[in-house]
């Protein structure tokens, strides 16, 4: 069974840290070309603030806990990647109540109050080319797993290939919103920066809840 703690969402988080670090060039790169080229540098900034607080974050309830990473998120990265991750933390919070963990009916719960919060911040939809292509088709394979009663790890699995499947699709997406619109060509034929790092946070989720 699973149960998140405040205290494993922060070694998870530690290890999203882990993997933005490490693909660097490639996020950077894609940013140069649809965007400004700093979405790597304002994941990074974001999550290495969060875990410098990573002792203190992983005392607190878990409602707490999401509020304080999404203002640490939100007053640290400046781009529109930090008030959307901010506004997906701080939406979350909300449905976290008084529970001390999380289990997986709860963490979908969170992640579609993530989708929620940033599809409300930043008005955009599936489609437009954003990191919300890799987050919602998760959160519905992830939400329809669950609702036809399928065992933990494959709803998970589903979760990850639905991040998976969505970043990819995002290739050939023309830009609606966002830096990408502003670009010749729209950004089509490049995969948005933004839904990779989605990627990224789903895919270290699930393989932290596999493995
Ligand atoms: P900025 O565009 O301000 O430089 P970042 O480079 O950090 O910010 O983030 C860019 C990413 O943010 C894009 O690749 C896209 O996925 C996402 N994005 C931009 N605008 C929106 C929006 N309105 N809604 C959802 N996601 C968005
Ligand atoms: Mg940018
Ligand atoms: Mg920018």
């Amino acid at each position: 069974d699973i149960k998140i703690t405040s205290k494993e969402y922060m070694e998870y988080i530690e290890l999203v840290a882990k993997k933005i670090e490490l693909n660097k060039d490639y996020v950077t790169e894609l940013d140069s070309i649809t965007g400004d080229g700093d979405h790597w540098v304002n994941m990074n900034m974001g999550f290495q603030r969060v875990l410098k607080d990573k002792e203190s974050l992983a005392s607190m309830k878990l409602s707490e806990m999401f509020q304080k990473v999404g203002m640490l998120i939100m007053s640290t990265v400046g781009g529109s990647s930090g008030v959307l991750y901010g506004s997906a933390y701080i939406k979350a919070a909300k449905v976290l109540g008084d529970e001390t963990e999380m289990d997986i009916n709860l963490l979908c719960e969170v992640l579609e109050a993530e989708l929620n919060g940033i599809m409300e911040r930043g008005k955009a939809k599936p489609g437009y080319k954003t990191m919300i292509d890799a987050l919602y088709p998760a959160v519905t394979r992830f939400k329809e797993s669950l609702e036809k009663g399928l065992d933990n790890h494959t709803a998970l699995q589903e979760l990850k290939q639905g991040a998976i499947d969505g970043m990819n699709s995002t290739k050939e997406m023309e830009a609606v919103k966002g830096r990408a619109y502003y670009q010749a060509q729209k950004g089509v034929g490049h995969i948005d920066p933004g839904a990779v790092t989605m990627c990224y946070q789903i895919e270290v989720l699930v393989d932290y809840l596999c493995k």
